[in-house]
């Protein structure tokens, strides 16, 4: 069954006589289409129609093929919904997560009192979280390609480098290899390392301190995304060697908890209860884990508000971290796909603590 297939068969569940698409990542997984300026409306009886202006008329033709019926509309596509709909009264989902307050107004005003606007956001993403075949092989060269981009740029050492200068080397890497950065790549070295989300700084790094680096690439517009900490020489710390040595322990035991049915909130439980035990639990501020497709960060979530039970064929990210302000912090982070049984982990660095001088 075709993706739009699917979700008419979730339009049809919800009551609704169609969806409307507007967000264009939405747009792009359901029609192939990869152009700034369209929409879609799926619905019963086969309603299969894309909407986009003039200038991505060429660019729709050879994207969006199968069941879609191509419609050229003006440039601010609003107005051109009610005429793609059937006539009579229509119950219209749309994505309330996604619309803006404006837009609903003007869209409201231009589909008149017989079209009934109700909200409906989720339903593209809910097909959207199981990857198929295709989908998985693209995420897997893109962890593959981000994984050697690192190898090479850490043959070069990063001790005395800055943290910006790695990261541009790194991204310089991953497009020399054909790929884009999947988001602005993290390097943060010593005390900075106790920021998750540390931009790049501009002092070098110290010798014999822990450097967490989180990159990804996008290949075929699907994203990867991974960590890892490495230590600079062989004289970190012992407090940072503790931490390490727990968050790697936390990882596998989140990795071995996860299997097809277990949810989002028992993962991240089962690596937070680890690290709440070593007492670290208030310096582990963010969840275990989060969908990674056509975006770095979707559907679903490891977290403690995650209730969506875990799939065969999601892929998510398995990542505690423990950030020790003013000393350090540690993530380790793979990309896995779930299993009906566990994991296959698509990252292909090692997780024990690697010397980078
Ligand atoms: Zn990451
Ligand atoms: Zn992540």
């Amino acid at each position: 069954m075709s993706r739009a297939d699917r979700l008419a068969e979730r339009v049809a569940e919800r009551g609704l006589d169609a969806v409307l698409v507007t967000d264009l990542v939405n747009l792009r997984y359901l029609t192939g289409f990869t152009g700034t300026n369209g929409l879609a409306l799926v619905g019963r009886d086969g309603l299969r129609r894309f909407v986009t202006d003039f200038r991505y008329v060429g660019r729709a033709e050879s994207e969006v093929a199968g069941p879609w019926e191509r419609i050229t509309g003006e440039r601010d596509l609003l107005g051109d919904v009610r005429a793609a709909l059937p006539g009579g009264p229509v119950t219209l989902g749309f994505d309330d997560a996604g619309v803006s307050v404006q837009t609903h107004a003007k869209l409201a005003a231009a589909l008149g009192e017989d079209v009934a606007l109700v909200p409906a956001g989720g339903l593209v993403e809910a097909g959207r979280m199981v990857k198929d075949e295709a989908e998985l092989e693209a995420i897997a060269a893109a962890a593959r390609l981000a994984d050697d981009a690192l190898r090479t740029t850490l043959e070069a050492g990063i001790a005395g480098q800055t943290e910006r200068d790695v990261a541009f080397e790194l991204e310089t890497e991953m497009r020399r290899r054909g790929a884009e950065p999947s988001f602005p790549s993290i390097v943060a070295a010593g005390v900075h390392g106790d920021q998750p989300h540390a931009e790049p700084g501009d002092s070098p790094i110290a010798r014999d301190v822990l450097v967490t680096i989180d990159w990804g690439a996008r290949v075929g517009g699907y994203c990867s995304d991974c960590t890892r900490t490495f230590a600079t020489g062989t004289e970190v710390a012992a407090d940072a060697l503790a931490v390490y040595a727990l968050v790697q322990r936390a990882q596998a035991v989140a990795l071995e908890a996860i299997h097809a049915g277990v949810t989002g909130r028992e993962a991240d439980q089962a690596a937070r209860a680890l690290i709440e035990g070593a007492g670290h639990g208030e310096h582990f501020g963010h969840g275990l884990g989060h969908g990674v497709g056509l975006e770095v960060h979707e559907e679903p979530r490891l977290s403690k508000a995650g209730e969506t039970p875990l799939a065969a064929g999601h892929v998510v990210t398995v990542e505690p971290g423990v950030y020790v302000p003013g000393r350090h912090g540690v993530r380790i982070e793979d990309l896995v796909v779930v299993t009906p049984d566990g994991t296959r982990i698509l990252s292909s660095l090692s997780k024990d603590l690697t010397v980078v001088a």
